[in-house]
């Protein structure tokens, strides 16, 4: 099964406005260190493609497709958009990533759709946008890519899907689509809704309805959550889970925003973690659909989705950046927030040590609970 990855130097272009998180371009940076240090061949890289109209709407509602146009073509706000759809407000900006970034990203999720069921491992790393509701941006995200490459696979004939998101945040767009609905299977582990975005989504009580009871399992985490942790509650619950619902086939959304270094979570992953809890999945489920998803901490996303790429493509992990590498991630006009944190080894290594340590009884209580809400 050759590898995949979907991605483009367009998105350099695509960009969020200044001052948002995610105003440097990810993906376009994550192709140029993969080149820098040789671990992509030309026929492994696949230009992504915009989605189309009727890919679209299989989520998303046309007035606010129209909406997003329109504001695409002026760069403004227009009319009552603003509170009709999100739009154009510090979190969800008018910018070339609103619309064509965007396309983008979601056409580029249904070609690892189409490359998987083709036989690849695919990877988007654009993809895994998760917040986007229908009718209405949220949390960054204007085109529910993941809702629209799940909405594929069941146009497709697979009747028993299983979304798994790694994002530190809750996946409560995804969520609230298919929560009614008994062919997908939303699984999603996170930082707990008490403390974090999106606030009113995601607690362990929302198990789906309707025809969809059940077809929900959220695990809201307090801050802290360590290697250790995360890895235990793959272990203890996605073999259960897997017996349970016999997926067909699963998309895993693979934020990166649960590093240690992300400042925009309170999880403290190390990407030795984040490459276990990834290779753990693989080795339950067998191969997926790989999307992106968060993460504002460019350098480590970048690190953290190189080392996905290595195990996908089957290469060795380069235990040092070469000097054409480094000095791509050197020049990244990203600041620390916290100054007296000492990153050096990121421009060093490319694993991290490993920050295990004590499964702290509110952890294992979670996961009991998760388990006692399987069937
Ligand atoms: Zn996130």
């Amino acid at each position: 099964m050759p590898a995949k990855l979907i991605g483009s130097l367009a998105y350099k272009n695509l960009r969020y406005t200044k001052n948002h998180p995610l105003r440097i371009p990810r993906v376009s940076l994550l192709l140029e260190v993969l080149h820098a240090l040789e671990l992509l061949e030309k026929e492994e890289l696949v230009e992504g493609r915009f989605a189309g109209w009727e890919e679209l709407t299989s989520f998303h509602e046309w007035d606010y497709l129209v909406a997003l146009e329109e504001c695409d073509r002026c760069q403004c706000v227009k009319g009552d958009y603003r509170e009709r759809f999100n739009i154009g407000t510090y979190e969800n900006p008018i910018s070339p990533a609103m619309w064509k970034g965007s396309l983008l990203a979601t056409g580029s999720s249904v070609q690892a759709v189409e490359l998987f069921t083709q036989g690849f491992r695919a990877f988007n790393p654009a993809g895994g946008m998760h917040h986007a509701y229908p009718s209405r941006a949220n949390g960054f995200c204007f085109l529910n890519d993941p809702g629209v490459a799940l909405q594929e696979l069941l146009k497709g004939g697979f009747k028993s899907i299983l979304y798994v998101d790694l994002d530190a945040h809750h996946c409560d767009g995804v969520q609230d689509f298919f929560y009614e609905d008994d062919r997908v299977f939303v699984f999603s582990i996170h930082q707990s809704p008490e403390y974090a975005f999106p606030f009113k989504k995601g607690y362990l009580h929302e198990t789906g309805e309707g025809r969809g009871k059940g077809y929900n399992l959220n695990l809201p985490l307090p801050p802290g959550v360590n290697d250790s942790e995360f890895l235990f509650l793959i272990e203890r619950i996605l073999p259960a889970l897997k017996s349970a619902i016999k997926p067909e086939v699963y998309v895993l959304q693979l934020g990166t925003d649960a590093l240690k270094e992300d400042y925009l979570s309170k999880f403290n992953l190390s990407n030795w973690g984040f490459l276990k809890a990834f290779d753990l999945i693989r080795d339950v489920l067998g191969e997926g659909i790989y999307l992106g998803g968060g993460g504002y901490h460019p350098i480590a996303l970048v690190r953290a989705w190189l080392l996905v790429w290595c195990r996908l493509s089957n290469r060795d992990i380069p235990t040092f950046l070469n000097d054409k590498a480094k000095q791509i991630l050197l020049s990244v006009d990203f600041e620390e927030f916290d100054e007296d944190v000492d990153r050096s080894y990121m421009f060093e290594r490319l694993l991290d040590t490993p920050n295990e340590g004590e499964v702290r009884r509110e952890i294992v209580s979670i996961a009991e609970k998760a388990l006692s809400l399987l069937f």
